[in-house]
């Protein structure tokens, strides 16, 4: 993610603030430009004019009256929700215990899956007509998946005694809500980026037969465990359960790696953001990890930021910062995924009419 300054006092702002904590002034994240724009307020109440941009009027999405959103719409937007909040199927009963908080959570950590897709260019909605769009239920008692395009997600998965009880059943290095929304939004993507793209060939070859009986390898895994060898094959050993399982695994790291690279450029903690260059492989210039950096360059940031970060975290006797080998296989199906992405930006760009 792009570090973000207060417009007004340049005061370092988080994606989440309202407000500049220096200067006081309002602030909100705008979709559009996908920066934190600077608020004045307008004449109507509870109408804003975005600083930088003349004349725009804007408001807060509906749901910054639980402190749950901090994005910005367009005044009289219809929907009354911000484009993420739009996705929202269903959320939990605000009136129970405890939900507005787990509410909150899982909000934020969507909002950031959210800005990542639509830094990749990627739509939130599927072109073909009946696939709809990515959705998002938020229920208590649930089993956390994905199906037809709706993410689903267990209201204690924002617990994090439960989280970490749930990590620990499942022998997981890492559970996390933002891991699990971009894990589950790789099923919704596998159907357009894969299926619908004409991609499910090659996808085949890499990941192998997702017509294999899905219910049957999922009720394996879970009976059996991983497959002897899944940390010679996969990003994890959940990933070897099943082709569409493996996909949404290495779906989820590319979405990890990507940003981490980026938030990592943008805070100037790695060596190329301060202009150091090992080589052909740390380019002086700035690119945009997320639309223009090779994958092959990617990795080769990847590789020792990820080292760097784990010693950190150590530092802190916390566990590892990205606590996963990634083996030699799964580099190739990392890579099909940033191909696949990038080939349909440029299909979904060269159809609009310049
Ligand atoms: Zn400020
Ligand atoms: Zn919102
Ligand atoms: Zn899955």
């Amino acid at each position: 993610m792009k570090n973000f300054a207060c417009p007004k006092c340049s005061n370092k702002i988080y994606f989440e603030n309202v407000e500049c904590l220096k200067c006081g002034s309002a602030l909100g994240f705008d979709a559009t430009t996908l920066q934190m724009a600077l608020l004045v307020p307008a004449a109507e109440p509870h109408r804003y004019k975005l600083a930088d941009r003349s004349g725009g009027t804007v408001e807060y999405c509906q749901n910054a009256r639980y402190a749950a959103c901090n994005w910005l719409m367009v005044a009289n937007d219809t929907t009354g929700l911000c484009p993420a909040c739009d996705l929202n199927r269903t959320i939990p009963n605000l009136a129970e215990l405890g939900n507005i908080e787990a509410w909150r959570d899982m909000e934020q950590a969507k909002k950031r899956l959210v800005y990542s897709l639509l830094r990749l260019g990627l739509p939130l909605v599927s072109p073909v007509e009946g696939r709809g769009k990515l959705a998002f239920d938020f229920v208590r008692n649930a089993t956390t998946g994905h199906k037809d395009g709706v993410i689903t997600i267990d209201v204690l998965e924002a617990d994090a005694v439960e989280r970490e009880r749930q990590r620990q059943r499942f022998a997981e290095p890492y559970r996390a809500l933002l891991g699990h929304l971009r894990h589950e939004s790789g099923h919704f993507y596998w159907a357009l980026l894969v299926e619908d793209a004409g991609m499910t060939k090659t996808f085949r070859k890499l990941f192998g037969d997702e017509r294999e009986d899905y219910n049957a390898a999922l009720a394996r895994h879970h009976k059996d465990g991983p497959r002897s060898d899944w940390a010679q094959q996969f990003v994890s050993a959940y990933a070897s359960a099943h082709p569409w399982e493996d996909w949404a695994e290495t779906w989820a790291h590319y979405l990890h790696i990507v940003d981490a690279v980026d938030t990592a450029e943008a805070e100037g903690m790695e060596p190329r953001s301060q202009g150091l260059s090992f080589g052909a492989l740390w380019p002086f210039r700035r690119t945009d990890v997320y639309r223009d950096e090779s994958f092959a360059t990617l990795t080769n940031r990847w590789i020792p930021l990820s080292a760097a970060l784990n010693s950190l975290s150590r530092c802190m006797g916390h566990g590892d910062f990205y606590p996963f080998v990634i083996p030699e296989p799964a580099y190739a199906k990392l890579n099909f995924v940033h191909d696949v992405i990038r080939s349909s930006v440029r299909h979904h760009h060269g159809l609009r009419v310049p």
